[in-house]
């Protein structure tokens, strides 16, 4: 039998980035302090990485979906059933699920607060509307998500997820929650599910706007979390897990549930705990003990950091450097605690770029790099933008650089005899 080797893969969310005029020029990255990343840098071998490929701007599901293997042009779902997933919800065919968000309105449904204040701890809002009736049969599944976010579910056999959105987008303080329409005039399938969601909507804020929790949140001056917003219809489809393709066992580490979806729709399994908030306070000591704990009986863990795109999004370049090195330590943790170093590859990369001056996802490529036994070490000696662009895996898309990163591993196939 074959010997496999194991493997640690850390997605930095939103890493890469342009020159910052207070860093001299530099990026967050280039201009942190990351003795770690630049070891591995220096012992491994280096590239640029595009995500689908050069030009396209990504979202951090479909970034993932393309690390983990996938081929997003033809698996992709729509963000409703990967964040369904993540929530541990068993998805039929046929079931519609939509990304929800928790949000604040007035009498007249017109937005104060899009995510009501980045809200945590929702559960005790999303029961009060779990399992919500909807007329002829119909009843929701509505679970709490990551913060503010949530996920709606409706089952049924006819049904559509060419429905638009009720929410009305990032920037949309002021306008009024929009009803859902179907994408196409004249599909009855649509029309219902549009009728269905519409109804949830309006319910959800007769439900919250007296619920105790909002009450206390009154009362300390906190935006209530009194309407639940729509988006992202989708509809699940059936794919082959990366896991059976390859005939290896997979952990994700993280504290996102849109990644804890793609991960299982991956085959993986998921470790996640309160202390993992898929934000800046997030407890890195314990992501580094759970990557430890994963790779006991995973041949590939995958560890994910979100910090670093939330405050590019908040155009934080300095909250960005500070987290990446933080990030830095935490691998160096993880590499300490390895039980066969030696035996172990490590990479890092990114699902897409977050450049902090545009505080929007890009189509930059990002820096990406392996480490471990009989990777072609290259020339360069730093992890950053630029001094990657030099590195032996050049420029690379994310589906390959996990079969390469598989490949190493020895868990790949012949092609041919
Ligand atoms: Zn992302």
């Amino acid at each position: 039998m074959k010997k496999i080797h194991k493997a640690v893969m850390l997605i930095i969310d939103g890493l890469g980035d342009r020159p910052i005029d207070e860093f001299g020029g530099l990026t967050p990255l280039e201009a942190a302090r990351t003795p770690c990343f630049d070891m591995l840098a220096r012992g491994g071998i280096t590239g640029l990485m595009d995500p689908l490929s050069p030009g396209i701007r990504v979202g951090t599901d479909v970034g993932h979906l393309a690390l983990f293997g996938y081929n997003p042009l033809k698996v992709y779902w729509g963000r409703g059933p990967i964040e369904a997933v993540g929530v541990g919800i068993n998805l039929r065919p046929g079931d519609v699920a939509l990304r929800c968000n928790f949000a604040t309105v007035d009498e007249n449904f017109v937005i104060i607060n899009r995510r009501a204040g980045r809200i945590r701890n929702t559960a005790p809002l999303a029961a009060a509307l779990d399992n919500m009736s909807l007329g002829d049969g119909m009843r929701a599944i509505f679970k709490p998500a990551t913060e503010h976010r949530a996920v709606l579910v409706l089952s049924g056999d006819r049904l559509s997820a060419e429905i638009t959105n009720s929410d009305p987008g990032p920037v949309s303080e002021g306008e009024p929650v929009r009803e859902v329409k179907p994408k196409h005039p004249g599909q009855p399938l649509a029309e219902k599910t549009a009728r269905l969601v519409n109804e949830f909507v309006r319910k959800s804020y007769e439900i919250l706007r007296d619920h105790e929790m909002n009450k206390e949140r009154l009362k300390k001056g906190l935006p209530p979390a009194n309407i639940v917003i729509t988006r992202g219809a989708g509809m699940a489809v059936k794919m082959r897990s990366l896991t059976e393709r390859f005939d290896i066992k997979g952990c994700c580490v993280t504290g996102e549930s849109t990644i804890a979806g793609v991960a299982q729709m991956a085959g993986f399994s998921v470790l996640m705990n309160e202390k993992l908030t898929a934000n800046i306070d997030t407890d890195l000591d314990e992501k580094a003990r759970l990557t430890l704990e994963g790779l006991k009986t995973a041949d590939l863990v995958v560890t994910h950091i979100k910090g670093v795109d939330l405050v590019a999004h908040d155009h934080r370049p300095r909250e960005k450097l500070a987290f990446i090195e933080k990030t830095d330590q935490m691998l160096q943790k993880i590499i300490d605690g390895l039980d066969d170093p030696q035996d172990t590859f490590v990479a890092v990369t990114a699902d897409h770029s977050t450049p902090c001056v545009i505080g929007e996802h890009s189509a930059d490529p990002v820096p990406v790099l392996i480490h471990g036994e009989g990777v072609l070490v290259d020339e360069v000696r730093s992890y950053g933008e630029r001094a990657c662009a030099r590195g032996g895996l050049c420029r690379i898309r994310a589906n390959d650089f996990l079969l390469s990163l598989l490949d190493l591993m020895g868990v790949t196939y012949r092609f041919g005899s």
